[in-house]
Protein backbone atom coordinates (compact mmCIF):
# COMPACT_ATOMS: atom_id res chain seq x y z
CA UNK A 1 0.00 0.00 0.00
CA UNK A 2 1.35 3.21 -0.99
CA UNK A 3 2.15 5.52 2.04
CA UNK A 4 2.11 9.31 2.44
CA UNK A 5 3.44 11.36 5.15
CA UNK A 6 1.36 14.83 5.72
CA UNK A 7 2.68 17.42 7.54
CA UNK A 8 0.53 19.89 8.31
CA UNK A 9 -0.33 22.19 11.45
CA UNK A 10 -4.08 23.45 10.58
CA UNK A 11 -5.64 20.11 12.02
CA UNK A 12 -8.89 21.41 9.91
CA UNK A 13 -6.80 21.32 6.75
CA UNK A 14 -4.66 18.22 8.24
CA UNK A 15 -7.99 16.08 9.10
CA UNK A 16 -9.77 16.80 5.70
CA UNK A 17 -6.19 15.68 3.13
CA UNK A 18 -6.13 12.55 5.58
CA UNK A 19 -9.65 11.52 5.25
CA UNK A 20 -9.77 12.21 1.50
CA UNK A 21 -6.84 9.93 0.74
CA UNK A 22 -7.29 7.14 3.39
CA UNK A 23 -10.85 6.73 1.33
CA UNK A 24 -8.62 6.72 -1.95
CA UNK A 25 -6.77 3.50 0.31
CA UNK A 26 -3.71 5.14 0.78
CA UNK A 27 -2.00 4.34 3.92
CA UNK A 28 -1.66 7.80 5.43
CA UNK A 29 1.16 9.35 8.52
CA UNK A 30 -0.17 12.43 9.68
CA UNK A 31 2.22 14.99 11.43
CA UNK A 32 1.09 18.28 13.01
CA UNK A 33 4.50 20.14 12.99
CA UNK A 34 7.68 19.96 10.99
CA UNK A 35 9.60 18.19 13.78
CA UNK A 36 7.35 15.33 14.20
CA UNK A 37 7.32 15.15 10.42
CA UNK A 38 10.93 14.80 9.99
CA UNK A 39 11.03 11.95 12.69
CA UNK A 40 7.85 10.17 11.06
CA UNK A 41 9.77 10.34 7.73
CA UNK A 42 12.92 9.10 8.63
CA UNK A 43 11.47 6.40 10.97
CA UNK A 44 8.72 4.96 8.31
CA UNK A 45 10.28 6.75 5.05
CA UNK A 46 6.98 7.04 3.13
CA UNK A 47 6.64 7.01 -0.65
CA UNK A 48 5.41 10.48 -0.38
CA UNK A 49 5.19 13.59 1.49
CA UNK A 50 3.01 16.23 1.80
CA UNK A 51 3.73 19.30 3.49
CA UNK A 52 2.65 22.74 4.53
CA UNK A 53 5.33 25.54 3.66
CA UNK A 54 3.89 28.21 6.69
CA UNK A 55 4.50 26.02 10.28
CA UNK A 56 5.94 27.47 13.15
CA UNK A 57 8.78 26.32 14.90
CA UNK A 58 10.10 24.19 11.70
CA UNK A 59 8.77 25.79 8.12
CA UNK A 60 8.18 23.76 5.22
CA UNK A 61 11.58 24.70 3.59
CA UNK A 62 13.66 23.71 6.67
CA UNK A 63 11.99 20.59 6.82
CA UNK A 64 12.97 19.67 3.10
CA UNK A 65 15.75 20.52 3.54
CA UNK A 66 16.50 18.35 6.80
CA UNK A 67 15.55 15.17 4.73
CA UNK A 68 17.67 16.35 1.56
CA UNK A 69 20.66 16.03 4.15
CA UNK A 70 20.20 12.22 4.72
CA UNK A 71 20.38 9.62 2.27
CA UNK A 72 17.16 7.54 3.10
CA UNK A 73 14.59 10.63 2.88
CA UNK A 74 16.62 12.75 -0.14
CA UNK A 75 14.42 11.05 -2.98
CA UNK A 76 11.28 10.96 -1.43
CA UNK A 77 8.86 12.92 -3.23
CA UNK A 78 8.14 16.35 -2.02
CA UNK A 79 4.66 18.51 -2.28
CA UNK A 80 4.78 21.79 -1.08
CA UNK A 81 1.21 22.97 0.42
CA UNK A 82 0.79 26.53 0.12
CA UNK A 83 -1.96 28.97 0.52
CA UNK A 84 -1.34 31.41 -1.85
CA UNK A 85 0.10 31.35 -5.18
CA UNK A 86 3.74 33.44 -3.86
CA UNK A 87 5.88 33.08 -6.80
CA UNK A 88 8.89 33.98 -4.87
CA UNK A 89 7.77 31.28 -2.01
CA UNK A 90 7.34 28.48 -5.01
CA UNK A 91 10.43 29.25 -6.70
CA UNK A 92 12.16 29.08 -3.30
CA UNK A 93 10.82 26.07 -2.67
CA UNK A 94 11.20 24.64 -5.62
CA UNK A 95 14.86 25.77 -5.72
CA UNK A 96 15.27 24.20 -3.06
CA UNK A 97 14.26 20.15 -4.57
CA UNK A 98 10.55 20.07 -4.02
CA UNK A 99 9.36 18.12 -6.35
CA UNK A 100 5.39 19.85 -7.24
CA UNK A 101 3.25 22.15 -5.08
CA UNK A 102 -0.16 22.61 -4.36
CA UNK A 103 -2.12 25.67 -3.69
CA UNK A 104 -4.69 25.90 -0.60
CA UNK A 105 -7.68 25.62 -1.06
CA UNK A 106 -7.16 22.80 -3.65
CA UNK A 107 -9.74 20.11 -5.02
CA UNK A 108 -10.24 16.15 -4.62
CA UNK A 109 -9.43 16.19 -8.05
CA UNK A 110 -5.87 18.25 -8.19
CA UNK A 111 -4.90 16.54 -4.96
CA UNK A 112 -5.21 12.99 -6.46
CA UNK A 113 -3.98 14.10 -10.00
CA UNK A 114 -0.74 15.88 -8.15
CA UNK A 115 -0.08 13.05 -6.48
CA UNK A 116 -0.63 10.62 -9.38
CA UNK A 117 1.51 12.09 -11.72
CA UNK A 118 4.52 12.38 -8.96
CA UNK A 119 4.45 8.89 -7.86
CA UNK A 120 4.51 7.93 -11.30
CA UNK A 121 7.59 10.06 -12.50
CA UNK A 122 8.78 8.37 -9.36
CA UNK A 123 8.68 4.94 -10.60
CA UNK A 124 10.56 5.81 -13.95
CA UNK A 125 13.07 7.65 -12.39
CA UNK A 126 13.77 4.99 -10.15
CA UNK A 127 13.97 2.58 -13.26
CA UNK A 128 16.29 4.94 -14.86
CA UNK A 129 18.95 4.78 -11.64
CA UNK A 130 18.49 0.99 -11.12
CA UNK A 131 19.66 0.95 -14.77
CA UNK A 132 22.38 3.08 -15.32
CA UNK A 133 24.40 3.41 -11.53
CA UNK A 134 23.44 1.32 -9.18
CA UNK A 135 25.60 1.66 -6.54
CA UNK A 136 25.70 5.92 -5.89
CA UNK A 137 22.83 7.00 -7.66
CA UNK A 138 20.39 5.23 -5.77
CA UNK A 139 21.17 8.05 -2.85
CA UNK A 140 21.07 11.27 -5.39
CA UNK A 141 18.21 14.11 -4.81
CA UNK A 142 16.17 13.85 -8.62
CA UNK A 143 17.35 17.49 -8.58
CA UNK A 144 20.32 15.62 -9.36
CA UNK A 145 19.36 12.94 -12.02
CA UNK A 146 16.71 15.80 -13.54
CA UNK A 147 20.36 17.83 -14.00
CA UNK A 148 22.23 15.12 -15.17
CA UNK A 149 19.67 14.06 -17.67
CA UNK A 150 19.13 17.93 -18.67
CA UNK A 151 23.13 18.15 -19.47
CA UNK A 152 23.58 14.89 -21.29
CA UNK A 153 20.20 16.13 -23.28
CA UNK A 154 22.29 19.56 -24.02
CA UNK A 155 25.63 17.83 -24.59
CA UNK A 156 23.89 15.73 -27.43
CA UNK A 157 22.16 18.71 -28.63
CA UNK A 158 19.14 16.48 -28.97
CA UNK A 159 17.00 19.69 -28.59
CA UNK A 160 13.60 17.46 -30.46
CA UNK A 161 13.50 17.19 -26.69
CA UNK A 162 12.32 20.75 -25.86
CA UNK A 163 9.02 21.86 -27.35
CA UNK A 164 8.07 25.37 -27.67
CA UNK A 165 3.53 25.52 -26.61
CA UNK A 166 1.61 28.63 -27.06
CA UNK A 167 -1.09 29.81 -25.40
CA UNK A 168 -3.59 32.35 -26.93
CA UNK A 169 -4.23 35.74 -25.82
CA UNK A 170 -7.04 37.53 -26.68
CA UNK A 171 -8.15 40.70 -27.02
CA UNK A 172 -11.03 41.28 -24.41
CA UNK A 173 -13.58 43.08 -26.71
CA UNK A 174 -13.69 40.67 -29.74
CA UNK A 175 -13.28 37.49 -28.03
CA UNK A 176 -10.59 37.06 -30.72
CA UNK A 177 -6.47 35.70 -30.17
CA UNK A 178 -4.41 38.64 -31.22
CA UNK A 179 -1.26 36.81 -29.37
CA UNK A 180 0.06 33.87 -27.99
CA UNK A 181 2.57 33.38 -25.02
CA UNK A 182 5.07 31.29 -25.90
CA UNK A 183 5.68 28.68 -22.68
CA UNK A 184 8.95 25.61 -23.25
CA UNK A 185 8.19 22.18 -22.46
CA UNK A 186 10.48 19.08 -22.16
CA UNK A 187 9.58 15.50 -23.12
CA UNK A 188 12.38 13.99 -21.47
CA UNK A 189 13.18 10.45 -23.29
CA UNK A 190 14.71 9.24 -19.78
CA UNK A 191 12.15 10.91 -17.47
CA UNK A 192 9.34 11.91 -19.42
CA UNK A 193 7.58 15.16 -18.93
CA UNK A 194 9.43 17.57 -16.93
CA UNK A 195 7.23 20.65 -15.90
CA UNK A 196 8.63 24.37 -16.28
CA UNK A 197 8.36 24.91 -12.90
CA UNK A 198 11.18 22.34 -12.65
CA UNK A 199 13.06 22.68 -15.44
CA UNK A 200 13.35 26.93 -15.51
CA UNK A 201 15.00 27.41 -12.01
CA UNK A 202 17.16 24.23 -12.78
CA UNK A 203 18.19 25.76 -16.08
CA UNK A 204 18.72 29.12 -14.53
CA UNK A 205 21.16 27.73 -11.75
CA UNK A 206 22.74 26.01 -13.92
CA UNK A 207 23.33 28.13 -16.31
CA UNK A 208 22.04 26.08 -19.20
CA UNK A 209 18.93 28.55 -19.63
CA UNK A 210 21.21 30.41 -22.04
CA UNK A 211 21.60 27.86 -24.70
CA UNK A 212 17.66 27.04 -23.92
CA UNK A 213 16.64 30.45 -24.34
CA UNK A 214 18.60 31.12 -27.45
CA UNK A 215 16.70 28.19 -28.84
CA UNK A 216 13.49 29.01 -27.35
CA UNK A 217 13.82 32.50 -29.10
CA UNK A 218 14.95 31.56 -32.31
CA UNK A 219 11.84 29.25 -32.72
CA UNK A 220 9.62 32.00 -31.39
CA UNK A 221 10.57 34.18 -34.04
CA UNK A 222 10.56 31.58 -36.75
CA UNK A 223 6.78 30.91 -35.92
CA UNK A 224 5.50 34.21 -35.51
CA UNK A 225 7.14 35.03 -38.78
CA UNK A 226 5.06 31.76 -40.06
CA UNK A 227 1.82 32.67 -38.76
CA UNK A 228 2.20 36.68 -39.90
CA UNK A 229 2.79 35.75 -43.62
CA UNK A 230 -0.63 33.28 -43.18
CA UNK A 231 -2.07 36.45 -43.07
CA UNK A 232 -2.33 37.03 -39.46
CA UNK A 233 -0.07 40.37 -40.26
CA UNK A 234 -0.02 41.95 -36.60
CA UNK A 235 0.13 38.54 -34.38
CA UNK A 236 3.02 39.01 -31.98
CA UNK A 237 4.56 36.20 -29.30
CA UNK A 238 5.19 36.76 -25.93
CA UNK A 239 8.60 35.52 -24.50
CA UNK A 240 9.05 34.90 -20.97
CA UNK A 241 13.30 36.37 -20.36
CA UNK A 242 14.94 35.51 -17.14
CA UNK A 243 18.01 37.42 -15.56
CA UNK A 244 20.36 35.37 -16.50
CA UNK A 245 19.51 36.12 -20.28
CA UNK A 246 18.80 39.39 -19.86
CA UNK A 247 21.92 40.40 -18.52
CA UNK A 248 24.36 38.58 -21.07
CA UNK A 249 26.43 41.19 -22.71
CA UNK A 250 25.52 39.52 -26.01
CA UNK A 251 21.77 39.22 -25.31
CA UNK A 252 20.75 42.16 -27.74
CA UNK A 253 22.90 41.39 -30.84
CA UNK A 254 21.61 37.93 -30.25
CA UNK A 255 18.04 38.86 -30.25
CA UNK A 256 18.26 41.30 -33.15
CA UNK A 257 19.59 38.30 -35.02
CA UNK A 258 16.93 36.23 -34.61
CA UNK A 259 14.77 38.82 -35.94
CA UNK A 260 16.53 39.63 -38.62
CA UNK A 261 17.31 36.22 -39.37
CA UNK A 262 13.23 35.87 -40.43
CA UNK A 263 12.75 38.80 -41.54
CA UNK A 264 10.09 39.24 -38.00
CA UNK A 265 9.57 43.15 -37.28
CA UNK A 266 10.77 43.85 -33.48
CA UNK A 267 7.07 44.79 -32.64
CA UNK A 268 6.40 41.14 -32.98
CA UNK A 269 7.79 40.55 -29.82
CA UNK A 270 6.95 40.87 -26.11
CA UNK A 271 9.66 40.17 -23.68
CA UNK A 272 8.03 39.27 -20.41
CA UNK A 273 9.95 39.57 -17.24
CA UNK A 274 8.73 39.15 -13.56
CA UNK A 275 8.93 41.79 -10.54
CA UNK A 276 11.71 39.40 -8.75
CA UNK A 277 13.94 39.44 -12.29
CA UNK A 278 14.09 43.57 -12.44
CA UNK A 279 14.34 42.96 -8.02
CA UNK A 280 17.87 41.49 -8.95
CA UNK A 281 19.70 43.74 -10.94
CA UNK A 282 17.50 46.78 -11.37
CA UNK A 283 20.57 48.92 -13.23
CA UNK A 284 21.56 46.62 -15.69
CA UNK A 285 18.21 45.26 -16.45
CA UNK A 286 16.89 48.81 -17.09
CA UNK A 287 19.48 49.98 -19.33
CA UNK A 288 18.95 46.69 -21.30
CA UNK A 289 15.39 47.23 -21.51
CA UNK A 290 16.09 50.60 -23.12
CA UNK A 291 18.48 49.44 -25.27
CA UNK A 292 15.81 46.96 -26.79
CA UNK A 293 13.35 49.26 -26.51
CA UNK A 294 15.37 51.75 -28.86
CA UNK A 295 14.88 49.19 -31.41
CA UNK A 296 11.50 48.75 -31.69
CA UNK A 297 10.92 45.41 -29.05
CA UNK A 298 8.08 45.78 -26.11
CA UNK A 299 8.25 44.89 -22.44
CA UNK A 300 5.52 43.38 -20.07
CA UNK A 301 5.65 42.92 -16.57
CA UNK A 302 4.53 39.82 -15.77
CA UNK A 303 2.71 38.30 -12.59
CA UNK A 304 2.04 41.70 -11.36
CA UNK A 305 1.22 42.22 -7.76
CA UNK A 306 3.12 39.71 -6.72
CA UNK A 307 6.17 40.64 -5.98
CA UNK A 308 7.25 43.73 -3.65
CA UNK A 309 8.12 47.11 -5.34
CA UNK A 310 5.60 46.77 -8.16
CA UNK A 311 4.84 51.08 -8.41
CA UNK A 312 8.49 51.79 -8.28
CA UNK A 313 9.17 49.91 -11.45
CA UNK A 314 6.07 50.99 -13.16
CA UNK A 315 7.54 54.74 -13.10
CA UNK A 316 10.80 53.70 -13.76
CA UNK A 317 10.52 50.61 -16.59
CA UNK A 318 10.19 51.06 -20.20
CA UNK A 319 7.21 48.74 -20.27
CA UNK A 320 4.05 48.95 -22.34
CA UNK A 321 2.09 45.97 -20.54
CA UNK A 322 0.93 44.56 -17.12
CA UNK A 323 -0.10 40.91 -16.94
CA UNK A 324 -1.72 40.59 -13.37
CA UNK A 325 -1.16 37.20 -12.02
CA UNK A 326 -3.82 34.55 -11.66
CA UNK A 327 -3.78 35.21 -7.83
CA UNK A 328 -6.30 37.84 -8.42
CA UNK A 329 -8.29 36.45 -11.04
CA UNK A 330 -9.00 33.33 -9.61
CA UNK A 331 -12.80 33.55 -8.09
CA UNK A 332 -12.92 37.12 -8.91
CA UNK A 333 -16.49 37.42 -9.52
CA UNK A 334 -16.92 35.94 -5.79
CA UNK A 335 -13.92 37.84 -3.99
CA UNK A 336 -15.00 41.99 -3.41
CA UNK A 337 -11.08 42.72 -2.60
CA UNK A 338 -10.08 41.05 -5.54
CA UNK A 339 -12.38 42.60 -7.60
CA UNK A 340 -11.53 46.01 -6.65
CA UNK A 341 -7.91 45.29 -6.32
CA UNK A 342 -7.67 44.80 -10.29
CA UNK A 343 -9.97 47.17 -10.80
CA UNK A 344 -7.48 49.95 -9.04
CA UNK A 345 -4.53 47.87 -11.18
CA UNK A 346 -6.31 48.54 -14.43
CA UNK A 347 -7.25 52.06 -14.08
CA UNK A 348 -3.76 52.84 -13.40
CA UNK A 349 -2.41 50.75 -15.83
CA UNK A 350 -4.46 53.11 -18.67
CA UNK A 351 -3.57 56.51 -16.90
CA UNK A 352 -0.08 55.34 -17.50
CA UNK A 353 -1.04 54.26 -20.93
CA UNK A 354 -0.15 50.51 -20.60
CA UNK A 355 -1.92 47.74 -21.97
CA UNK A 356 -3.26 44.88 -19.00
CA UNK A 357 -3.73 41.31 -19.65
CA UNK A 358 -5.44 39.29 -17.35
CA UNK A 359 -4.03 36.11 -16.98
CA UNK A 360 -5.73 32.78 -15.28
CA UNK A 361 -9.20 33.25 -16.76
CA UNK A 362 -10.45 30.16 -15.89
CA UNK A 363 -14.35 30.52 -16.42
CA UNK A 364 -16.88 32.93 -17.75
CA UNK A 365 -17.82 34.50 -14.67
CA UNK A 366 -13.60 35.50 -14.34
CA UNK A 367 -14.14 36.75 -17.50
CA UNK A 368 -17.49 39.30 -16.97
CA UNK A 369 -15.34 40.55 -14.13
CA UNK A 370 -12.58 41.40 -15.96
CA UNK A 371 -14.57 42.78 -18.82
CA UNK A 372 -16.64 44.78 -17.19
CA UNK A 373 -13.34 46.19 -15.48
CA UNK A 374 -12.21 46.95 -18.78
CA UNK A 375 -9.25 45.22 -19.34
CA UNK A 376 -7.51 44.80 -22.50
CA UNK A 377 -7.02 41.44 -23.05
CA UNK A 378 -7.18 38.11 -21.36
CA UNK A 379 -5.48 34.33 -21.31
CA UNK A 380 -6.34 31.64 -19.57
CA UNK A 381 -7.83 27.88 -19.80
CA UNK A 382 -11.45 29.22 -20.06
CA UNK A 383 -10.60 29.32 -24.04
CA UNK A 384 -7.72 27.01 -24.02
CA UNK A 385 -4.73 25.60 -22.34
CA UNK A 386 -1.29 26.55 -23.99
CA UNK A 387 -0.81 24.62 -27.08
CA UNK A 388 1.57 22.20 -29.55
CA UNK A 389 1.58 24.42 -32.55
CA UNK A 390 -0.70 22.67 -35.22
CA UNK A 391 -3.07 22.38 -32.32
CA UNK A 392 -2.62 26.49 -31.31
CA UNK A 393 -2.56 26.66 -35.64
CA UNK A 394 -6.78 25.17 -35.46
CA UNK A 395 -7.82 27.41 -33.29
CA UNK A 396 -6.62 30.09 -35.25
CA UNK A 397 -8.35 28.90 -38.73
CA UNK A 398 -11.48 28.19 -37.27
CA UNK A 399 -10.94 32.06 -35.84
CA UNK A 400 -11.90 30.51 -32.01
CA UNK A 401 -13.63 33.61 -30.18
CA UNK A 402 -13.92 33.99 -26.57
CA UNK A 403 -17.66 34.94 -25.43
CA UNK A 404 -19.43 35.61 -22.55
P1 LIG B 1 4.02 32.31 -16.37
O1 LIG B 1 4.92 33.14 -17.22
O2 LIG B 1 3.17 33.03 -15.38
O3 LIG B 1 3.12 31.47 -17.41
C1 LIG B 1 1.76 31.22 -17.24
C2 LIG B 1 1.56 29.87 -16.58
O4 LIG B 1 0.19 29.78 -16.20
C3 LIG B 1 1.80 28.70 -17.55
O5 LIG B 1 2.32 27.62 -16.81
C4 LIG B 1 0.37 28.40 -18.02
O6 LIG B 1 0.20 27.07 -18.46
C5 LIG B 1 -0.40 28.65 -16.77
N1 LIG B 1 -1.80 28.99 -17.05
C6 LIG B 1 -2.33 29.52 -18.17
N2 LIG B 1 -3.65 29.70 -18.06
C7 LIG B 1 -3.98 29.28 -16.82
C8 LIG B 1 -5.22 29.19 -16.12
O7 LIG B 1 -6.30 29.55 -16.61
N3 LIG B 1 -5.16 28.70 -14.84
C9 LIG B 1 -4.00 28.30 -14.27
N4 LIG B 1 -4.03 27.82 -13.03
N5 LIG B 1 -2.81 28.35 -14.91
C10 LIG B 1 -2.81 28.84 -16.18
P2 LIG B 1 3.60 26.81 -17.29
O8 LIG B 1 3.61 26.67 -18.78
O9 LIG B 1 3.64 25.58 -16.45
O10 LIG B 1 4.80 27.77 -16.93
C11 LIG B 1 5.10 28.07 -15.60
C12 LIG B 1 6.14 29.16 -15.50
O11 LIG B 1 7.41 28.73 -16.01
C13 LIG B 1 5.78 30.40 -16.33
O12 LIG B 1 4.85 31.19 -15.59
C14 LIG B 1 7.13 31.05 -16.48
O13 LIG B 1 7.48 31.77 -15.33
C15 LIG B 1 8.06 29.84 -16.58
N6 LIG B 1 8.38 29.57 -18.00
C16 LIG B 1 7.68 28.84 -18.91
N7 LIG B 1 8.31 28.83 -20.12
C17 LIG B 1 9.42 29.60 -19.96
C18 LIG B 1 10.50 29.99 -20.85
O14 LIG B 1 10.51 29.67 -22.04
N8 LIG B 1 11.48 30.78 -20.31
C19 LIG B 1 11.45 31.20 -19.00
N9 LIG B 1 12.46 31.98 -18.55
N10 LIG B 1 10.46 30.86 -18.16
C20 LIG B 1 9.46 30.07 -18.62
CA1 LIG C 1 4.69 34.75 -18.53
CA1 LIG D 1 2.44 35.11 -15.43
Amino acid sequence: MTKILVIEDEESVRENIVDLLEAESFEILAAADGKIGVDLAVSEVPDLILCDLMMPNINGYEVLQKLHSQAATATIPFIFLTARTAKADLRKGMDLGADDYLTKPFTRSELLNTITSRLDKQVTTLKYISKTNKNTARFLPEFQIVKTCLLRTLAKRNLKEFQVHYQPIIDTNSGLIVAAESLIRWQSSELGLISPAELIPLAESTGLIIPIGEWLIKNVCNQTKIWQDAGYKNFYSTINISIHQLIQPDFVPKILKSLADNNLHSSSLELEITEGTIEQDVNTVINRMEELRSHGLKFAIDDFGTGRSSLIYLKQLPISTLKIDHYFIHNIDKDKQKSAITKGIIEMAHNLNLRVVAEGVETKAELNIVRLHNCDRTQGYLLSHPLPVTEFEELLLTNKRLTV
